[in-house]
C-alpha cells in the first residue's frame, strides 16, 4: 500500500455491483459517501475510481452492500474474525484499524456481539482531513446507530463511541494502522471461512458465525426494526403468477424455489435489501416487511414465502397457479378479455 495514496489499495469487483447485476438498480451509496467525487459511473454503468481524487477514507467500502469496492490491505470481514471473542475491544484508526468507516452496520454488530464492550474511538474525526464536512463521521455514526438498534433487539451491550479530543495526524494515524495490519496478517489465515463461489457478502457469512457464537442469549420470536443491510420479504399469494423472475435476479440467492417449483423459499439471513425483486416484480406481488427474526438468521433457516396449487388449464392444457376455484389460467383469461371484440363478433355471425 502506498500510504500517501491509499486509493492504489482500493479494488473494485466490477461484477458484484447491483447496477451491472439489475438494468434497472440505482444504487448510488458509494457515490454518495464519497466527499471528493472520486467515484463515477462508466457509460457501461461500471462502477469506477479515480485514484487522484481518493483520499482514502474507505466509506465507499463501508457502504456497499455486496463488497464490489475492497481494501486490499485491510478486510473488516477478517478483522472481526481475528479480533476473537474477548471482553473488550477499542476500535481505533490510531491503534488496530482503518477509519472506522471501512466497518459496516454487519461488521460492527458482529464486533458486538463478540465482545463484552466495543468502544469506538472517534475522538480524532473531528481533526481529520478525511472527514470533509463531518460526512466521514456522519456515515460512522450513522453505522453505529444501526448496529446499536440490532444489538439492543438481541438483548446484547451497545457500542461505545468515544469523542475525546486526541491530537493525531493522519500520517501518523494511517503509519500506526499499517504496523497494526502486518501483525494481524501474521496470525491465522481465514481464507477457508470464504468460499469464492459464494455469492454473500463476507460481513455476511461473519455476522452469521457471530449470531451462532452468541445463540443462548439470544432473543425467540420476531423483532419490529427495519435495517437498511437487510430486509424481510413477503409475497402476495393472490397477485404473485409464479414467474419466478424474483429467483432469477436476486443477487444472492436469498429467494429460491424449492424442487418442484411449487414455493418460494426465502432465507432472510442472505437477502442484502437490495430491493432488485421489488423491481422485476410485475404485478408487485413482493414487498418488505419490519419483522426479523434473530435467531433465524444465526441458523439461516429458509421460510416458505408462498406455496402454490398448481391446475391444467381447461382451455391451453398448461398447468397454472390457481388462487381459487378458476378452471382457467390468467394468460387465457386475459387473451379472451383482449379479444372480446373478435369474439362478439364471431358469436354474431
Ligand atoms: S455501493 Fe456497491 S452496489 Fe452500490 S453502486 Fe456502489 S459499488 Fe455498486
Ligand atoms: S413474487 Fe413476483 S416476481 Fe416473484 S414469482 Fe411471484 S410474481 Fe413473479
Ligand atoms: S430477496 Fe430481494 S431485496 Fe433481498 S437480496 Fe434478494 S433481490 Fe435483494
Amino acid at each position: 500500500m502506498s500510504l500517501l495514496n491509499p486509493a492504489n489499495a482500493i479494488k473494485i469487483e466490477p461484477l458484484r455491483c447491483l447496477r451491472i447485476e439489475h438494468v434497472s438498480n440505482e444504487c448510488s451509496k458509494c457515490i454518495n459517501a464519497c466527499t471528493v467525487e472520486a467515484i463515477g459511473l462508466s457509460t457501461s454503468r461500471r462502477i469506477s475510481l479515480d485514484s487522484t481524487k481518493c483520499i482514502g477514507c474507505m466509506a465507499c467500502i463501508g457502504v456497499c452492500p455486496t463488497e464490489t469496492l475492497v481494501y486490499l490491505d485491510f478486510d473488516p470481514a477478517v478483522f472481526v474474525l481475528q479480533a476473537g471473542v474477548k471482553k473488550d475491544l477499542s476500535l481505533s484508526c490510531k491503534n488496530n484499524n482503518a477509519c472506522l468507516s471501512v466497518f459496516n452496520s454487519e461488521n460492527l454488530i458482529s464486533l458486538g456481539l463478540r465482545h463484552e464492550s466495543v468502544n469506538c474511538d472517534m475522538s480524532l474525526c473531528g481533526r481529520c482531513d478525511m472527514n470533509l464536512g463531518g460526512k466521514t463521521a456522519e456515515i460512522i455514526a450513522e453505522h453505529i446507530n444501526e448496529a446499536n438498534r440490532f444489538l439492543q433487539a438481541a438483548n446484547k451491550p451497545l457500542l461505545v463511541i468515544s469523542e475525546k479530543k486526541n491530537k493525531l495526524s493522519r500520517r501518523e494515524a494511517l503509519f500506526s494502522f499499517v504496523k497494526d495490519v502486518n501483525t494481524l496478517r501474521n496470525k491465522e489465515s481465514f481464507d477457508a471461512l470464504f468460499d469464492p463461489k459464494e455469492s454473500l457478502p463476507k460481513s455476511r457469512v461473519v455476522l452469521q458465525n457471530s449470531l451462532k457464537l452468541s445463540i443462548e442469549e439470544l432473543p425467540e420470536g420476531k423483532i419490529k426494526e427495519n435495517f437498511s443491510f437487510i430486509a424481510h420479504k413477503k409475497i402476495d399469494f393472490v397477485s404473485c403468477d409464479n414467474c419466478g423472475d424474483c429467483i432469477q435476479f436476486c443477487p444472492t440467492k436469498a429467494l429460491q424455489y424449492n424442487s418442484d417449483k411449487t414455493k418460494i423459499l426465502f432465507q432472510p439471513l442472505r437477502c442484502i435489501a437490495c430491493g432488485i425483486c421489488d423491481d422485476v416484480c410485475k404485478p408487485k406481488a413482493i414487498s418488505s416487511d419490519s419483522e426479523l427474526d434473530i435467531v433465524t438468521l444465526a441458523f439461516n433457516r429458509a421460510e416458505i414465502l408462498i406455496e402454490h396449487h398448481f391446475e391444467v388449464c381447461t382451455e391451453c392444457r398448461v398447468s397454472f397457479p390457481q388462487k381459487g376455484n378458476e378452471t382457467i389460467c390468467a394468460r387465457c383469461v386475459s387473451f379472451v378479455q383482449d379479444h372480446s371484440d373478435l369474439f362478439a363478433l364471431a358469436r354474431n355471425m
